[in-house]
């Protein structure tokens, strides 16, 4: 393949947002080309079994779902690159990609469903046990947990979420808070506070997990620092961060506008940006949501938005590169 690429729909990213817009898109004949980032098949490689998206009454394994997507892409005549992208101009149509194999595309719409990768603690323990009990979605996983002890780290309103979702399921759920209140609304302060199987506790920190293969404790530090500081341990079977994610809009942020956080702002049910013909699909364009198969509904969306965007405008690409 050249080093300069040429593409009626660039796809950046290969989680649900990505191959559904993808398959959408070879569909429509756009002959897309997708780039399937630093973490390919995204976030749900990252989970055992996933038994929340529509079609499995079984349940599936996270990595057998994205490879039947890529597969269902395939199929279609997409193009997947190994490779990432690292720069862009979105300043002119066609749109310029510069990948970090030194490969530019040349793109007439652009599909950015680049997701958002959750945030951890940077403990050790947590590479070490992620899917084998750490997890960082109380949604995918907390059904596993079902009359089992489990811990949510986090003081926001998605911890408080969290923290509620696994009281319907699990024994016994601690929150672990770092200050002395939480920063979450009113409203679930008070939801969490009066369910009787969270116990708050505040002013901690974790500084390691125990168990082998398996989470079968933490390792806490309360007052840290100050002469009250005591460490003791709790038992868990889940550890759940809920610490917030960060949107992995970077390369595009000179051109498209976001929110505070980097989330990549669309208008309304469309998911279009501020740019003409680059669209945002998944959990790098939606706070509040992120669930796959919001995105892969908005993947759905975006080729359908490029397919039409082409039909009303024609393509600029050069005829040869
Ligand atoms: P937030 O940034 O609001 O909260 C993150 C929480 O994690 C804070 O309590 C923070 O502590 C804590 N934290 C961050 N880093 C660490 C760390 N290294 N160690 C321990 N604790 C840490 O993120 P959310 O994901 O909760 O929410 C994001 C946005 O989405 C918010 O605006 C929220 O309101 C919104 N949201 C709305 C919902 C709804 O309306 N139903 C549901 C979920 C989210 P500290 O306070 O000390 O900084």
């Amino acid at each position: 393949m050249s080093n300069v690429i040429t593409t009626k729909c660039a796809i950046i990213g290969s989680g649900p947002a990505g191959y559904t817009a993808a398959i959408y898109a070879s569909r429509a004949n756009l002959a897309p080309i997708l780039v399937d980032g630093p973490q390919p098949g995204g976030q749900l490689t990252t989970t055992s079994e996933v038994e929340n998206f529509p079609g499995y009454p079984k349940g599936i394994d996270g990595n057998q779902l994205m490879a039947d997507l890529r597969d269902q892409a395939l199929r279609f005549g997409t193009v997947i690159l190994s490779d990432r992208v690292t720069d862009t101009d979105l300043s002119v149509r066609p749109y310029k990609l510069t990948l970090a194999s030194g490969k530019t595309m040349i793109a007439d719409t652009v599909i950015i469903a680049t997701g958002a990768s959750a945030r951890y603690l940077g403990l050790q323990d947590e590479e070490r046990l992620r899917g084998m009990g750490v997890s960082a979605c109380a949604v995918c996983d907390g059904f596993f947990y079902r009359g089992r002890r489990v811990a949510v780290v986090g003081g926001g309103d998605t911890a408080c979420e969290e923290a509620l979702y696994l009281a319907g399921l699990a024994q016994k759920v601690y929150m672990i808070v770092r200050k002395d209140h939480l920063r979450a609304s009113n409203v679930m302060q008070q939801r969490v506070s009066e369910n009787p199987k969270i116990e708050i506790l505040f002013n901690t920190n974790t500084t390691g997990l125990i168990g082998e293969d398996f989470v079968q404790g933490a390792h806490l530090v309360e007052n840290v620092g100050t002469e009250h500081e005591s460490r003791f341990d709790i038992e868990i079977d889940g550890f759940f961060l809920a610490i917030g994610h960060q949107p992995n809009s970077a390369p595009f942020a000179k051109f498209i506008k976001t929110d505070k956080a980097g989330y990549i702002i669309t208008k309304g049910i469309s998911t279009a940006t501020n740019v003409a013909g680059v669209y945002a699909a998944g959990d790098v364009a939606d706070p509040r949501f992120q669930q796959a198969v919001n995105a892969a509904a908005a993947g759905c969306r975006a080729a359908l938005e490029a397919e039409r965007f082409i039909f009303d405008n024609g393509s600029t690409l050069p005829p040869a590169l």
